[in-house]
């Protein structure tokens, strides 16, 4: 069910303290960790501690949730004294989804190109 953790889904794990995690911000409702394979010098997920399977799914069905993590990647920016940064939602497949729990990657320290690959 939407919002419920799920058995089979290693973020709901990272968020349950299962699997390890460099944590580097949490609120009761979100958590933000460093991406185990970073692109950028400043790579951090930005993550609902409730399981929805990604941006869309979160926004449909928790509208201030969706608030709150977009709010922490703010916040995430500001603590790591990023001036500029991009913010990625991968949502399906074919956009490079891997991990059916939403998050937001929070990346920065380096010039970013546009359009992304
Ligand atoms: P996606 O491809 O947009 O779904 O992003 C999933 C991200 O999760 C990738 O950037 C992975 O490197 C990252 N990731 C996978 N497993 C872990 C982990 O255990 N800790 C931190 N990041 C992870």
């Amino acid at each position: 069910m939407a919002g419920e953790p799920q058995d089979d889904c290693l973020f709901c794990k990272i968020v349950a303290g299962q699997i390890p995690a460099t944590i580097v911000r949490e609120t009761e409702t979100t958590v933000a960790f460093r991406d185990i394979n970073p692109q950028a010098p400043v790579h951090i997920l930005v993550i609902p501690k409730a399981h929805y399977e990604n941006a869309a799914a979160l926004a449909a069905g928790a509208p201030q949730l969706a608030a709150d993590v977009l709010a922490a990647t703010q916040a995430v920016a500001d603590e790591e004294k990023l001036d500029s940064y991009r913010t990625v939602f991968n949502t399906g497949g074919g956009a490079g989804q891997t991990v059916w729990h939403a998050h937001a990657h929070v990346l920065g320290g380096r010039g970013m190109q546009w359009p992304p690959g």
